[in-house]
């Protein structure tokens, strides 16, 4: 099946921190593939601004380098050629005066024009008010901002206004990438475009869900960062509560932004208090035959006495109609023993079974994977085949979207891509409310700050494993299994 491409009207982008790892990483490579699809019209243009100081040659020789190794499969082309032509810059200090009548020299035209804040958020303010006074804005102006949207509510409430005082919220673009993922649409497919799944997406015949979150890889470069944030704050907060918003919402009455973010926003709101029973915290270990390619959390955080968690599963109830009874689990963790981003939804036993106790308990299972090879499958129970009596097996049906939709699938994937995209036709759907941010901090401080309250330690657990014994201890309790990733 090949992907339709709707080429997006011209615009000026201008990328602040156009040096910086994020630009180099995802914005850049995201801008020429969808340049090379045909989306980009070739009158656009994309300005890194940041302060480093540097010629337009200087920085289109620094954005073909970053593109030679993140987009290798074009590098000698004509489309990179075409692309780095479209490449300006202009050096810019956020906090002062320097470089923004050249900023604005770089807007002939009255267009699209859309602000990518790849800088920390304590710039936000700032650029936010020097664009409005620097006369940059028009009636089509965006302007996007990366996570983290602050560290808890009383910081995201003060980022929510720093940009308030000078756009209105449908000018405001939150990523959070997880909502940019193929799948995680097609979460919304399935559950809203289906007759099949909606009338048994509730607490009668859904017994649980399980949204694991697990990567392989530690802290990395990022260690000083992570140790001031952790699991929680760093991946529950924003990407493992928009995927539960997405399971766990009314159907909205239409695929529209602020439809689909009103019934986001409710579920958050009927998220319950977690008793700290109902939470499991890990830090990793040390691998003991590598501890120096492979150093415990504290070690690679650099802090000996660090009680951030690199790890937690938490048990969470939706206190509404629909979920009453349904327990939400949650799980993320760094240094597991598998990379996966998974969606369980656990449906009940069949009410009776006719075919006797000897055929054993068997439960319908909808697995939706995020990563890697997204897909979906739906574990049915069938006869096992051949003769010798009814005996039941799990088999799964599954549609994993390269295979079914051709490899063009898999291309069209990447988050940035299509949320970059998103904000220049101004589609706000994919991208978080402050009023949402602001509603998932409320509900994760609380669970912080009786951490800290409390003195709680995380417990440590081994590389290579799904996580710590009290995770495990966590969902037994209710007689039910962790799906997916295994030790
Ligand atoms: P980075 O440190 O690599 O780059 C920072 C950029 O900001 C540089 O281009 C620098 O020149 C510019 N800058 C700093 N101070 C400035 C000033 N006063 N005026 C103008 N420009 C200034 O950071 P990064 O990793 O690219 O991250 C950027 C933002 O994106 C951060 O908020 C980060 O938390 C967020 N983020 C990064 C990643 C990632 O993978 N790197 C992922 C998600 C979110």
């Amino acid at each position: 099946m090949v992907s339709r491409v709707i080429p997006v009207d011209a615009f000026d982008l201008v990328v602040f921190g156009g040096t910086g790892d994020l630009a180099r990483r995802k914005i850049l490579p995201a801008l020429l593939r969808r340049y090379c699809v045909g989306q980009i019209p070739p009158n656009a243009s994309i300005i890194g601004a940041a302060r480093s100081g540097m010629e337009r040659a200087e920085y289109q020789e620094f954005v073909r380098i970053a593109l030679q190794e993140f987009v290798p499969e074009k590098t000698g082309t004509a489309e990179l050629e075409g692309f780095l032509e479209r490449v300006d810059y202009v050096q810019i200090d956020a906090r002062g005066t320097d470089g923004w009548a050249d900023l604005v020299a770089r807007f002939p035209q009255d267009r699209i024009r859309a602000f990518y804040f790849s800088v920390s958020p304590v710039l936000f303010g700032d650029l936010a008010e020097r664009i409005r006074s620097n006369g940059l804005v028009n009636d089509r102006t965006r302007i996007v901002v990366e996570k983290p949207f602050g560290r808890d509510l009383a910081t995201a409430k003060a980022l929510n206004a720093a940009l308030a005082a000078h756009f209105d919220e449908s000018e405001i673009y939150r990523i959070d990438h997880y909502l940019g993922k193929e799948t995680v649409q097609n979460l919304m497919a399935v559950r809203f475009g289906n007759m099949l799944f909606e009338p048994l997406w509730n607490s009668q015949y859904v017994d649980h869900i399980q949204i694991t979150v697990a990567e392989t890889v530690g802290v990395g470069g990022r260690g000083e960062y992570y140790d001031q944030s952790g699991a929680m704050r760093d991946m529950v907060q924003n990407h493992l509560m928009q995927l539960l918003c997405l399971i766990a919402m009314e159907p909205p009455a239409k695929f529209d932004p602020d439809a689909v973010r009103d019934e986001k926003l409710k579920v958050i709101r009927a998220l319950g208090e977690v008793a700290p029973y109902h939470i499991a915290r890990g830090q990793y270990e040390a691998v003991p035959s590598n501890p120096q390619a492979q150093p415990s959390y504290r070690e690679a955080v650099g802090n000996p006495r660090s009680t951030t968690e690199s790890y937690v599963a938490l048990k969470a109830h939706v206190s509404n109609w629909r979920w009453a009874g349904t327990p939400f689990y949650l799980r993320t963790g760094k240094r597991l023993s598998a990379r996966s981003s998974t969606i369980d939804v656990m449906f009940k036993d069949a009410p009776h079974s006719i075919f006797g106790e000897s055929a054993g308990r068997h439960a319908n299972r909808l697995s939706i994977r995020l990563q890697p090879n997204e897909g979906i499958t739906l574990t049915v129970t069938i006869k096992e085949p051949g003769p010798g009596g009814m005996r039941l097996v799990d088999v799964p049906l599954d549609m994993t979207f390269a295979e079914a939709l051709g490899p063009t699938a898999g291309e069209t994937a990447d988050a940035y891509e299509r949320l970059i995209m998103d904000v220049i036709r101004g589609n706000q759907t994919l991208f978080m409310r402050g009023d949402e941010v602001e509603a998932a901090w409320a509900w994760t401080d609380p669970i912080i700050d009786g951490w800290n309250a409390r003195g709680e330690v995380p417990e440590p657990y081994e590389t290579g494993s799904s996580g710590p014994a009290k995770a495990d201890q966590l969902i037994a309790r209710d007689r039910r299994v962790w799906q997916g990733i295994k030790p």
